[in-house]
């Protein structure tokens, strides 16, 4: 028996705007029913990675596999099928609702789309089942999207993502344009319904600290490429590239103890542009631990547990360096 195809794979993925490289050799494995956090600064292209594998955007180049099927270069009409494999979240409610359109309507876009044939009460049946799953009532389905508070249109965006029961979920910072008094429902609802119903999710943040109890997995990009996998217990307990650790010394913690233990490292400057980026390792110009090779050589991603780290510091036997002036000298010794 063959094993089942991942929900997604992207192979050497390359997404460039001009001499923007917004995505540079982005490899990733989702099996399926996992969710695997995609966590960096605005602009280090996780979004991008998001949009390619919709098709939002033409890849420039690389392989995107939804189930095991290459969709990277499927004309357009066959990529109805595809759609109905995978939905995306985005995170603006209010800019990806139609404001001329019945939140009933929004939500049964999709069987639309998939050309589903369903008598308009079977039709309604759905909707209001769906919008039952995210917690509306169903006589939200005769409101128009202005018409309610921006949790509510994030959970219209949900339902609507989840009416033709993808395998996999992008969620592009589903949470971050919402009121913080909000945030931590919509994504205890999220939380929930995979559980419940078991789709892959690319759950994509610049909040490490909003990944905790969502994601199985969590992968770091920096300006395009990816810097650091793994699980979510050996990201939060032993992060191995010094940019991972500077981004969770930055992402508070429910757990005191945790977080008297923890060291802040500070980032210091902007990230660089993707126009130019620095030689060698990109993280380089901000590194604490930088040394002469990360000026000339470009890192190569070495295993570190269960998944990989790229950074010269990181040994191939799974030790690695501590962000702290005292490691310092021994590490690079
Ligand atoms: Fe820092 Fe060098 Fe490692 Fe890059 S390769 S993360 S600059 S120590």
């Amino acid at each position: 028996m063959t094993a089942e195809p991942h929900a997604l794979e992207l192979e050497d993925l390359v997404m460039h705007f001009g001499p923007v490289r917004a995505v540079d050799g982005v490899s990733l494995t989702i099996p399926r029913g996992r969710v695997t956090a995609l966590v960096g600064e605005s602009g280090s292209g996780k979004s991008t990675v998001g949009r390619c594998v919709v098709r939002l955007v033409e890849p420039t180049a690389g392989v995107v596999r939804i189930a095991g099927t290459d969709v990277t270069h499927l004309p357009r009409r066959q990529l109805r099928r595809h759609r109905s494999r995978v939905s995306i979240v985005f995170q603006d409610p209010a800019g990806s609702l139609d404001p001329r359109m019945l939140v009933g309507d929004i939500v049964a876009e999709p069987l639309r789309l998939s050309r589903t044939r369903m008598s308009r009460r079977d039709r309604d049946a759905r909707v209001a089942a769906e919008l039952g799953r995210v917690g509306l009532r169903a006589e939200v389905a005769r409101r128009y999207p202005h018409e309610l508070s921006g949790g509510q249109r994030q959970r219209v965006s949900i339902a609507r993502a989840l009416i033709s029961e993808p395998m996999l979920l992008i969620a592009d910072e589903p949470t971050s344009a919402l009121d913080v008094s909000v945030q931590a429902s919509v994504l205890n609802l999220l939380a929930d319904l995979q559980r419940d119903i078991g789709f892959a999710c690319l759950f994509i943040t610049h909040d490490l600290s909003a990944v905790e109890y969502l994601a199985d997995d969590i992968a770091v990009m920096y300006l395009g490429q990816l810097v650091e996998t793994g699980s979510r217990e050996q990201i939060f307990t032993r992060p191995a590239h010094p940019y991972t650790q500077a981004l969770l010394s930055a992402a508070p913690v429910a757990d005191p103890v945790r977080q008297r233990e923890r060291q802040q490292v500070l980032l210091g400057d902007d990230l660089p542009s993707a126009l130019d980026p620095p030689s060698g390792c990109r993280f380089r110009t901000r590194c604490p631990l930088a040394f002469d090779r990360c000026a000339t050589e470009v890192p190569a991603q070495i295993g570190y547990g269960d998944g990989m780290a790229a950074c010269h510091l990181v040994r191939p036997d799974g030790t690695r360096p501590d962000v702290r002036a005292a490691d310092t000298s021994e590490v690079l010794s």
